[in-house]
């Protein structure tokens, strides 16, 4: 590409000269003059081809310099103008590139220390932490991640996602539930979601599994699931329920014999008992009922939170469970004063699950209600369908309970309106027994308060499109 440029240059440089010397020349008919002219042009014209050229060449140097990245290269600079104008471009392109690279260095340095911050920050939690995008790849994972799973760093970020999964499945304890469980994270892509992953392998582990959508500006970006830790916990509430569980089992022996005794001194030779002795064994009689109850609640309550009560699954109509429980509750309700009322949505699916279980949550809600309530207020039980599932609920008109209260209701033996417990011969295991069997089917239960007065429990029930499998697993059993 050079050589016919110069070749070009020289041969126009010497040329054009020699044309206009030779014709200056001709024009004065002197031979001595023409042939100086010739000389001087010969000259003058290798003189402006050389520092073209050279001009040239300076330029192609720079621009390669440039085109390299080395954006200090500038031109050495000429006589003619327009190579200076040339020369003055190169410079201006060269700083303007120099520039540019200066922050693009910025910016992939600070990008560079985010990128350190944020491994820093996720691998300090005691938490696992698995980031996904919306193609459910993995993005980032920390070290207590790879840990608490029993993959190493390397596994976890460089294997294949859907390989991952798969070596994960086989460590389960329940590994044909796995991916369903999974997939229920993903169901609602801008909704949190929790579940309990069990682990055999590399040890035995209980974690809590949440996650939540990474959402920004453009929306949701993907998921980031954290996994906690929760074996020591779940021992230890395992070992409280088997306590209880067996503390329970010993205290009904002995409690059902008093209690049969006592029954026996009232109905024969108690009738011959001087009025103050039979008081006195009418109310042991009346806390020993109480006590066998407890004792029976508490039994239930670890039964069902173990997943040891047999559940017998069977479609249950929505319709008949609700009116023959407000049915069953009439005669309390006569006795109170309050007046239970009962509305059913037309065409309502069928609920999977047992129907005793089911009744005894109903039961139990209406009771309180009725309880709680004022004379001569009513209690209304109705049945709905909702865009999540079939949702029974129980109003009442009666005191209410405090906001603040709400979360700690369903707890065994909640403080909450201890002094109504004395006097309504509760055990306060109610509502956490109506908890655990509403969970035990895949449902959710809550309270909200009621205008002006009173409150509402509400449950809900999904019609799953996959068996809820702690119900199949009940199924078995039973
Ligand atoms: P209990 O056997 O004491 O009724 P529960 O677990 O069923 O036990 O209820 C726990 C507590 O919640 C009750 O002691 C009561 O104070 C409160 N409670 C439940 N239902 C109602 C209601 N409908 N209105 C007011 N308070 C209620």
């Amino acid at each position: 590409m050079r050589r016919p440029a110069s070749l070009r240059l020289v041969v126009l440089g010497v040329l054009v000269p020699v044309a206009i010397l030779a014709a200056l020349g001709g024009w004065m008919h002197h031979p001595a003059v023409v042939a100086a002219g010739l000389c001087v042009a010969v000259l003058v014209g290798l003189a402006l081809s050389k520092s073209l050229l050279d001009a040239l060449d300076d330029a192609v140097r720079t621009a390669r310099q440039l085109a390299t990245g080395q954006f200090e290269a500038r031109m050495h600079g000429s006589r003619v103008a327009e190579w200076g104008l040339l020369s003055g471009a190169l410079h201006d392109i060269g700083a303007a590139s120099d520039q540019r690279d200066a922050q693009l260095n910025a910016a992939l340095e600070d990008a560079a220390s985010q990128r350190d911050l944020f491994y820093s920050i996720i691998n300090a939690s005691n938490d696992g932490l698995l980031l996904y995008d919306n193609d459910r790849r993995l993005l980032a994972a920390n070290r207590r991640c790879a840990d608490l799973l029993g993959f190493s760093m390397q596994d976890l970020l460089n294997r294949d996602t859907h390989d991952l999964m798969q070596a994960l499945e086989e460590r389960c304890v329940e590994p044909e539930t796995y991916h369903v469980r999974l997939a229920s994270h993903f169901a609602v892509p801008d909704q949190p979601h929790e579940d309990h992953l069990l682990l055999r392998a590399p040890r035995r582990r209980v974690l809590r599994r949440h996650s939540s959508p990474i959402v920004n500006g453009r929306g949701v970006q993907g998921r980031v699931f954290t996994y906690t830790d929760v074996t020591a916990e779940t021992d230890v509430d395992r070992l409280k329920s088997e306590f209880v569980s067996m503390a329970s089992h010993e205290l009904r022996t002995p409690l059902t014999s008093v209690h049969g005794a006592l029954q026996l001194a009232l109905s024969g030779s108690g009738r011959l008992l001087d009025p103050e002795d039979r008081e006195l064994l009418e109310i042991s009689q009346a806390n020993t009922e109480r006590l066998v109850r407890l004792v029976n609640d508490l039994l239930d309550l670890s039964k069902i939170e173990s997943g040891r009560m047999p559940f017998v699954v069977a479609p249950v109509s929505v319709a008949a469970l609700v009116e023959d429980a407000a049915r069953g509750m009439q005669g309390l309700a006569s006795t109170r004063g309050t007046r239970i009322t009962c509305t059913v949505a037309e065409g309502l699916p069928d609920l999977v699950g047992d129907r005793d279980h089911l009744m005894r949550v109903v039961a139990n809600l209406l009771s309180n209600a009725v309880k709680y309530s004022p004379p001569g207020s009513v209690v209304a039980i109705t049945a709905a369908m909702t865009p999540e599932g079939v949702e029974i609920a129980v109003e009442d008109e009666g005191p209410g309970i405090a906001p603040d209260q709400f979360d700690r209701l369903f707890l065994p033996f909640s403080r909450v309106g201890a002094h109504e417990r004395q006097t309504t011969g509760g055990t306060g295991l109610g509502l956490a027994i109506s908890r655990a069997i509403i969970e035990q089917h895949g449902g959710r239960i809550r309270v909200e308060p009621r205008d002006p007065t009173g409150c509402r429990f509400a449950f809900l029930l999904a019609q799953p499109d996959e068996p809820t499998p702690s119900l199949e697993f009940r199924e078995d059993v039973a």
